[in-house]
C-alpha cells in the first residue's frame, strides 16, 4: 500500500469526530500536517498517516469539534478581571462582601479597591449601597461594575473624590442611583460612572498584557481558538498588536474597534488606517464595534415602547439610542463601504430596528458587500424584525448564556417588559427558521465564556445544571422553550457560525481536508444524552493550527 505523503504529525484518533461539515458530518479520526488537516475519516483510513515521529492520540471514545469561536468577549478585561477583586464566584450580599474585605486586607498597600462582577439579582432592587462598601473599604475609594458592566458600585469616598452629591445631575448618557432627596445610594448606571473612572491610576500596559495572556489561556482551556474582541481601543490594539509580535498571541483575534460616539465620521479615516495597520500574525482589524443602547434592568435598553413602571402601567421611559439614529445609517453605510464590519450591540426591540435600518441603508447605497454586519445581544427583537436578519444578511450574534429563566430575568426584566414583549427574548429559533446565519459568543467578563454553558442553554433554555442546581427544580420552567434550537445548530453557531463573523469560515470553523486544525476535544461525546448535562462536559485538548495550546494530563 502506497505511504501517503505527507505523513502525519499528529493522528487524533478513535473518537467521535463531529465535522459541522455537512458533506461529511461524522468521522472517527484526523491526520494533521504542519498547521492544516490532511485526511478525515475512518481509523483505517487515517492509519497510513502515522509514521515515525507522529504523535498518536487515543481518543477512546472521546469527541473531537472544530475549535469553538466567540464572536463577541472582552478577553483582555476578562482576564485583567480574574486578576483583580473578582467577585464572580461570590454568593449573595454578604459573600460579595466578605470576598471584597478580604482582597482588600490582602493587598493594603492599593490606592483603589478596583474589582468586578457582582449579580444584581443578590442586591435589593438589584443596586447595591455604598455604605455597605464603606464598611469593608473604609478607608480608600473602591469602584466595581457589575457583570455586564452597565452598573458600577462605588464607596463614599469614590463619590466624594468625583464630586458626585445631592447636587450632581444625572449625565445624558446615564443615571445616578438616589434616595428620594436626591443623595446618590452608592450605584452609578452607564455613563454616570465616567466621573469616577476617569479618577482611577491608568490601567499599565503590563496589566493589559497580563489580562490577555489570562485571558487567552482561560479561553483555550475551554476549548476556544479565535475570537471577536467586541470593544478595541488604540491602546488595547496595541496590546494585542505586542503579543502578536512578540509570538504568543495564539489564539486568531478580529478586533472590533471601537466607535467613539462623542464623535461623527470624522473617525473613519483614523479606522481605516488601524483597520489596515492592524493585521499582525492572528491578529485582524476589520470590525467596529458600534454600541447602540444600553441594557434593560437598567432601562437604558431603546424600546420601541415604553418600560413598564413597578405597578404595570407604562412610563415615560424607553430607554437610550446611544448613537444618533438619524446619523447612524450614514455611518454605517460609509464603513461598509469602507469594507470595515459593523459589529452592533443591540439589547432592547428599537436598538435592534435602528440596527437592521442602518444595515438596510448600506445595503441600498452599496449592494451587497463581504463585510458580514452583525448584532449581538438581540434580546427583545419586534416580530416584524425577525425575518429582516435572513433578508439583510446581518448575522444574529448570540450569547445564548442569558435565555434562561433567573432572577436577572424574572425579577429585573419581566415584569418591566410586560408578558407580550417578554416572549420576544433571545428568539435563536425563529431566527434559524427564518433563515438567518446564527453566530455566538460570551460577552466575558460579563458571563462565563464557556462555550458548553452557552450550548446547554441555547438546547434546554434553561440555565446550566451544572452552574445552577437550584434552576432545575419545577420552580423554574424553559424559558420560551419554541425558541431552543438543536444541538447541532448550537455547536455550528459557536463554531462555524461564528467563523463567518470572523472571516475565517474559509480556513476554520469545520473539520475538513485543507482547513487549519483548530481543534479542541471534550471528555464525552455530548451528542449521545447519557453523558450528562452539556455544560459539564470538560475540555481535554484545544488546538491551534495543529499546534496544542491547551492539554489536560488526563489526555493521555
Ligand atoms: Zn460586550
Amino acid at each position: 500500500m502506497a505511504i501517503p505523503e505527507p505523513l502525519a504529525d499528529v493522528v487524533l484518533t478513535g473518537g467521535h469526530v463531529h465535522t459541522v461539515d455537512r458533506a461529511r458530518p461524522r468521522a472517527e479520526a484526523v491526520a494533521v500536517h504542519g498547521e492544516r488537516i490532511v485526511a478525515v475519516g475512518s481509523v483505517a483510513a487515517v492509519a497510513p498517516f502515522v509514521g515515525p515521529r507522529t504523535r498518536v492520540v487515543d481518543l477512546a471514545g472521546r469527541l473531537l469539534l472544530p475549535g469553538f469561536q466567540d464572536a463577541h468577549v472582552h478577553p483582555v478585561e476578562g482576564g485583567r478581571d480574574q486578576l483583580q477583586c473578582d467577585v464572580r464566584d461570590s454568593r449573595g450580599r454578604d459573600g460579595v462582601l466578605e470576598t471584597i474585605r478580604a482582597y482588600a486586607e490582602a493587598n493594603a498597600d492599593l490606592p483603589w479597591i478596583v474589582g468586578s462582577g457582582w449579580y444584581m439579582a443578590d442586591f435589593e432592587n438589584g443596586t447595591p449601597r455604598r455604605e455597605d462598601l464603606d464598611a469593608v473599604v473604609p478607608d480608600r475609594p473602591a469602584l466595581l461594575p457589575n457583570r455586564d458592566g452597565h452598573s458600577t458600585w462605588v464607596n463614599t469616598k469614590a463619590l466624594e473624590l468625583a464630586g458626585i452629591d445631592r447636587t450632581t445631575p444625572d449625565p445624558p448618557d446615564g443615571r445616578i442611583e438616589r434616595d428620594p432627596d436626591g443623595t446618590p445610594t452608592g450605584t452609578l448606571h452607564e455613563g454616570a460612572a465616567d466621573a469616577v473612572e476617569r479618577l482611577l491610576p491608568p490601567t499599565t500596559d503590563d496589566e493589559l498584557l497580563a489580562g490577555l495572556r489570562r485571558g487567552q489561556a482561560y479561553m483555550h482551556g475551554l476549548g476556544i481558538t479565535a475570537w471577536q474582541d467586541a470593544i478595541v481601543d488604540e491602546e488595547s490594539q496595541s496590546i494585542y498588536r505586542r503579543a502578536a509580535e512578540q509570538g504568543w498571541l495564539t489564539a486568531r483575534v478580529e478586533a472590533a474597534m471601537w466607535w467613539d460616539r462623542e464623535r461623527g465620521d470624522d473617525q473613519i479615516p483614523e479606522l481605516i488606517e488601524r483597520s489596515r495597520a492592524g493585521s499582525v500574525g492572528r491578529l485582524r482589524a476589520n470590525s467596529v464595534k458600534l454600541m447602540q443602547d444600553g441594557v434593560l434592568e437598567t432601562f437604558t435598553g431603546a424600546m420601541i415602547d415604553p418600560y413598564l413602571g413597578h405597578d404595570g402601567s407604562p412610563t415615560d421611559n424607553r430607554g437610550i439610542s446611544f448613537i444618533d439614529p438619524k446619523r447612524l445609517p450614514g455611518w454605517v453605510t460609509r464603513l461598509d463601504a469602507a469594507g470595515l464590519q459593523p459589529h452592533f450591540h443591540a439589547i432592547g426591540d428599537r436598538a435592534v430596528r435602528e440596527c437592521l435600518d442602518a444595515v438596510a441603508a448600506a445595503r441600498s447605497a452599496n449592494g451587497p458587500s463581504d463585510t458580514r454586519p452583525h448584532i449581538a445581544h438581540i434580546q427583545v427583537i419586534h416580530p416584524d424584525d425577525v425575518p429582516r436578519f435572513a433578508s439583510l444578511d446581518v448575522v444574529a450574534n448570540a450569547q445564548a448564556l442569558w435565555a434562561a429563566h433567573e432572577d436577572q430575568m424574572d425579577v429585573l426584566t419581566i415584569p418591566f417588559l410586560g408578558p407580550e414583549r417578554s416572549g420576544w427574548q433571545y428568539p435563536f429559533g425563529a431566527l434559524l427558521r427564518s433563515g438567518a446565519r446564527l453566530a455566538m459568543g460570551s460577552d466575558w467578563g460579563v458571563s462565563s465564556p464557556d462555550p458548553l454553558q452557552a450550548i446547554e442553554v441555547a438546547v434546554t433554555r434553561s440555565a446550566p445544571a451544572v452552574v445552577e442546581p437550584a434552576m432545575h427544580t419545577e420552580r423554574w420552567e424553559a424559558f420560551l422553550p419554541d425558541q431552543a434550537i438543536s444541538l447541532e445548530d448550537a455547536v455550528r453557531a459557536y463554531t462555524a457560525g461564528s467563523a463567518y463573523v470572523n472571516h475565517l469560515d474559509g480556513e476554520t470553523g469545520t473539520i475538513e481536508v485543507g482547513k487549519l486544525a483548530d481543534l479542541t476535544v471534550i471528555d464525552r461525546d455530548i451528542f449521545e444524552r447519557e453523558t450528562g448535562p452539556i455544560g459539564s462536559g470538560r475540555i481535554l485538548a484545544t488546538f491551534v493550527g495543529g499546534e496544542p495550546v491547551f492539554e489536560d494530563p488526563s489526555l493521555g
